[in-house]
C-alpha cells in the first residue's frame, strides 16, 4: 500500500527524529525494522530521504538510497523534491548523489521552478552548478539508436561510454581533455572524433533550444567539441598520438613561459560558440575580452569559472600540467609548480626548464622578504597584546569584533563574484568574530600565564 501523508507509525515519526538529529546508528537500525517503510510521508508529505536532504545529511542520504528511498517522489505540498530540498541545503555533494541516483532535474514545484532555479534563489551556486552540469548517460545513449530515416545511429554505441567519461568531466583543462581521449583508443580515430563532435553539437543545440534553456551544459559540450575538432586535425596532420597537441598546449613563451597557444586556444573555442545571443557566452566574452594574453585571469580560469562555479586558481592544489585539482608534487628545484605524478611533470619540463632556474631565485628572495615581515609581526603582535591587556574587558570585546569586520570586508572586496547571500555571509562573520575573540581570550590567558613564570 502507498503511504499516506501523516500516516507515520511511531518507529517511523522515531526515524524522522534521528534524521534531523544526524544519529546514524538508530537510522540504520529503524530502518532495518518492518514497522518502517523508507519512502513513508509526514504530514507535509515529506519523505525521510527529503528530510535528510534537506538537513544536508550525505551519510544519511546514502544509506536512504540504499535502502530503496525514492528518490523521485513528489508528494510534497508545495510540490518540492529532495532533489530541490538538496539545492535549497547547499550541499553539492548531496545534489550530486540525488542526480546519480536518478533525479528528474527538470521537475518543477507548485509554483513553477525546477530544483536549479530555487537553488540560484537562495544563492547556493555550487548546487546550480552540479545541478546543470549533471549529464545523465540516457541523453548520450540516445545518439546510439537509429532515429528516423538514418540508417545508422549518429554515434556507435561502443563510443558511448568513453564520450561520457571525457563529457562528464569538471577538470576542463584542454590537457586534461587530451589525456582523457588518449586515454581511449577507440576515441583515438579520427573518424570517432568527428563522430563524437557531431553527437557533442546536436547536445548543445539541444541544450540551446529547449523550453529550459541550459547555458553552461551547452558551452561546455561545444568547448569539449573544440577541442575534439583539433584533436582530429593533428591526428591527420601527425602520425605522434596528439604529443605535439600537448607540447604546443603547454609550450611557454619568453620570459614568463605563460603558455600563449593555450590562451588562445580556449579564447577561440569561447569565440566559436554558435549561439551569439546566449547571457553565458557575453558574460564569459566581457570577462576574458579587456585581458591581456599573459595576465590573469586565464581564460581558462573564467571559463571553468562560469561550468563548474570553482573559484580561487591562485595558490590552490591545481596540476601546472593539466589542471587536475589535488596535486601535491612540487618540482624539486623550484618548489614553485605543482604537478600531479611524474608524467605530468616530465610532459612540462621541455618548457618548465627555461624558467625553473629563474623560478628558484626568485622563491628564494620572496621566502627571505616573509621571514623578515614575519619577525616585524611579531614584535608588532606583541606591542597589541599589551594594548589589548590594558582595556577594559568591554572595550576588548569591541576592538576584536571591529577588527574581524573589517577583516571580512577586506576579504570580500578582494575575492570576486558569486556574491554570497545574505544569510551566509552573515553567519560567516559571526563565525569570525567568535573565533578571534576566543583567541584573544586563549592569547591574554597564555600571557598570563607567562607573567606568574617571569
Ligand atoms: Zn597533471
Ligand atoms: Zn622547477
Amino acid at each position: 500500500m502507498a503511504p499516506r501523508k501523516g500516516e507515520l507509525t511511531e518507529e517511523e515519526r522515531q526515524l524522522l527524529t534521528h534524521i534531523s538529529q544526524g544519529n546514524i546508528q538508530e537510522t540504520r537500525r529503524l530502518l532495518g525494522s518492518k514497522d518502517v517503510r523508507v519512502n513513508c510521508l509526514d504530514e507535509h508529505g515529506m519523505t525521510p530521504l527529503m528530510h535528510a536532504a534537506y538537513k544536508g545529511k550525505v551519510d544519511m542520504c546514502k544509506l536512504l538510497l540504499q535502502h530503496g528511498a525514492d528518490v523521485n517522489c513528489n508528494e510534497h505540498e508545495h510540490g518540492y523534491t529532495a532533489l530541490m530540498f538538496a539545492g535549497l541545503s547547499g550541499n553539492k555533494e548531496i545534489a550530486w548523489l540525488m542526480l546519480e541516483a536518478g533525479a528528474d532535474a527538470d521537475v518543477v514545484n507548485s509554483v513553477g521552478r525546477t530544483a536549479a532555479q530555487m537553488a540560484a534563489f537562495v544563492g547556493q551556486h555550487d548546487c546550480v552548478t552540479v545541478i546543470n552540469n549533471f549529464f545523465p548517460r540516457e541523453k548520450l545513449d540516445y545518439y546510439t539508436k537509429t532515429q528516423g530515416l538514418n540508417k545508422e545511429p549518429k554515434l556507435p554505441s561502443k563510443l558511448a561510454g568513453p564520450l561520457y567519461k571525457v563529457i562528464t568531466t569538471t577538470n576542463l583543462h584542454p590537457v586534461k581533455i587530451v589525456f582523457l581521449i588518449k586515454e581511449n583508443p577507440l576515441l583515438m580515430e579520427i573518424d570517432a572524433l568527428k563522430k563524437c563532435c557531431t553527437v557533442l553539437d546536436l547536445i548543445c543545440e539541444k541544450c540551446m533550444k529547449q523550453k529550459d534553456m541550459n547555458e553552461v551544459l551547452a558551452v561546455k559540450m561545444h568547448y569539449i567539441s573544440c577541442v575534439m575538432q583539433k584533436c582530429s586535425t593533428f591526428l591527420q596532420d601527425q602520425e605522434d598520438k596528439l604529443d605535439n597537441f600537448i607540447k604546443n598546449l603547454l609550450k611557454g613563451r619568453d620570459p614568463d613561459c605563460f603558455p600563449v597557444f593555450q590562451e588562445k586556444f580556449i579564447r577561440e573555442c569561447i569565440r566559436k560558440f554558435p549561439y551569439c545571443e546566449a547571457t553565458l557566452l557575453q558574460q564569459l566574452v566581457r570577462s576574458i575580452a579587456p585581458v591581456e594574453i599573459g595576465s590573469d585571469p586565464t581564460a581558462f580560469s573564467i571559463l571553468t569559472q562560469a561550468i563548474t562555479g570553482q573559484v580561487g586558481f591562485i595558490d590552490a592544489d591545481f596540476c601546472t600540467t593539466c589542471g587536475e585539482k589535488g596535486a601535491t608534487k612540487r618540482c624539486s628545484v623550484c618548489k614553485l609548480v605543482i604537478y600531479c605524478d611524474q608524467n605530468c611533470q616530465k610532459l612540462h619540463w621541455f618548457t618548465h626548464k627555461k624558467v625553473c632556474k629563474m623560478l628558484k631565485e626568485k622563491r628564494e628572495k620572496q621566502e627571505e622578504e616573509a621571514a623578515r615581515e614575519k619577525r616585524r609581526q611579531e614584535k608588532l603582535s606583541k606591542k597589541d597584546f599589551f594594548l589589548v591587556e590594558e582595556m577594559k574587558p568591554d572595550e576588548q570585546l569591541a576592538a576584536t569584533e571591529g577588527a574581524s569586520n573589517s577583516q571580512t570586508d577586506a576579504s570580500r572586496e578582494a575575492e570576486c563574484p558569486p556574491a554570497p547571500s545574505a544569510t551566509e555571509g552573515s553567519k560567516e562573520s559571526k563565525e569570525a568574530s567568535l573565533s578571534s575573540s576566543e583567541q584573544t581570550a586563549d592569547a591574554s590567558i597564555s600571557q598570563t600565564a607567562n607573567k606568574s613564570e617571569e
